[in-house]
């Protein structure tokens, strides 16, 4: 199958396209964003009986929960994709977090159940795949653990040389290890992540290297696919809300290019509507949408402040994709609290299904949604989890045992009991 695929900005303005060979990081012109587009030639009868045979095939491709949908891909046919079977994830019915945000019911999409455990994987199948396609020797991005984890084991399974940035001291030691498990030059940097992100602009400058964080549109070509599995699962019935945490921004962005694409081609009759879910602390997007008149710019916040570490950036590169994902779907923004966002976490815990704080902000979100009145008890909801709980298991260990907060309403302490049979069934009968 011939693909007809070009790299095109962002800003109607200028409008302006470059071929997929052009190793670029944002508009040579403008210096906006960039965005792929692919023409699709196949109807949305064909797709549907396609990716659903392709379920059941051994193809390594096709076992892969991205490249079953390469006919939206920016790649052709013959394209060999360096994989680790991302995606595929589960959609749970959350019956605790349902009630704990007043709703009949809520799915939760766990894309804590990618081989690096966040949804980083779908984008980086991608990115790594257009990495050799370049021919590129090294590969780079700035991080706060799971985009590096991400990278890492891409590029191993690539054969390419690796090298992070991060924020020394702020990320957790579970995402760090994961990096230096597979491989990559970990460069700690004295600074937050957005002076990791800053680095990573001017590096982008160097031919020898390859940047891989969300700014390049091949990542956000992978993360749409999460839409059209979704959909799938859920017999290509589109949800009234779809509800995801917003750091960099580049996962809304990428969830909202899946759904209007879908929608284009027929495959659903209505569009959810997108909300972003940020932390307090660092909630630019919510500020920037709440603001009135709309400024002309997203303001950074300088000192962005959360537990949530996925999410703790002040000055989110892909702000404006999102804004727009937002806004043309009649999403909302909304921030939570700390503790909002550690409740949602224990409470998603007792449904049997661990994810890292920053994936329990879209729960805390819906639950301030739904008492803003902005979502109906009876409309059918899904939140986005981006990151599996042992990504952060001290915090939520922190939480149980009431280190985090006085009392959590959740909490669940181990307890010292004497190891003896009638003292631990006289503990478990009360
Ligand atoms: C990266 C990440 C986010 C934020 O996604 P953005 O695309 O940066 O908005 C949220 N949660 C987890 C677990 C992540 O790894």
């Amino acid at each position: 199958m011939l693909i007809k695929s070009e790299q095109r900005c962002i800003e109607p303005r200028c409008a302006a396209r470059y071929g997929l060979d052009e190793p670029l990081l944002v508009c040579r012109s403008c210096g906006d964003l960039l965005e792929i587009r692919t023409e699709i030639a196949c109807s949305s009868a064909q797709l549907r009986e396609l990716w659903q045979r392709r379920r059941a095939s051994n193809d390594a491709r096709d076992r892969s929960g991205v490249w079953r949908f390469r006919e939206t891909l920016p790649f052709d046919e013959r394209a060999s994709p360096v994989t680790l079977f991302e995606g595929n994830t589960p959609l749970y019915d959350a019956p605790r977090a349902a009630r704990h945000c007043g709703l009949d019911r809520l799915w939760l999409k766990h894309q804590g159940g990618n081989p690096t455990g966040s949804f980083k994987d779908t984008g980086m199948t991608v990115a790594v795949t257009q990495a050799v396609r370049l021919g590129a020797q090294t590969v780079i991005c700035a991080s706060t653990g799971n985009t590096a984890a991400s990278l890492a084991a891409y590029a191993a399974r690539a054969d390419l040389r690796c090298a992070i940035l991060v924020p020394r001291g702020q990320i957790s030691h579970a995402k760090l290890v994961q990096s230096l498990d597979y491989g990559a030059a970990v460069l700690e940097i004295e600074g937050d992540f957005d002076r990791c992100m800053r680095l990573i602009r001017e590096l982008a400058n160097e031919p020898s290297v390859y940047v891989v964080n969300s700014i390049n549109p091949f990542r956000l070509e992978g993360q749409k696919t999460t839409a059209f599995e979704l959909l799938e699962q859920l017999d290509w019935e589109a949800p009234d809300h779809v509800v995801v945490p917003g750091g960099n921004l580049g996962n809304g962005s990428a969830l909202g290019k899946g759904f209007f694409e879908m929608f284009e081609l027929g495959l659903i009759e209505k569009l959810p509507r997108i909300s972003i879910a940020q932390a307090e602390g660092a909630a630019p997007l919510v500020h920037f949408l709440s603001a009135w008149p709309p400024p002309p710019t997203l303001t950074p916040v300088a000192h962005p402040a959360t537990l949530a570490t996925a999410i703790k950036i002040g000055a989110p590169v892909s702000w404006k994709k999102a804004a727009r994902v937002v806004q043309q779907t009649g999403g909302r923004a909304v921030a939570v609290s700390e503790t909002e966002i550690a409740e949602a976490k224990a409470v998603i815990g007792r449904d049997g299904i661990g994810c890292e704080p920053a994936s329990a902000t879209a729960v805390a979100g819906i639950k301030k949604l739904v008492a803003q009145g902005f979502i109906s008890p009876g409309e059918r909801v899904v939140a986005v989890l981006t990151g599996h709980l042992l990504k952060d298991a001290d915090y939520a260990m922190r939480y149980h045992t009431g280190a985090l907060f006085d009392a959590g309403r959740y909490r669940n302490a181990p307890q010292r009991v004497e190891a003896c049979a009638a003292t631990i069934l006289d503990l478990l009968a009360n």
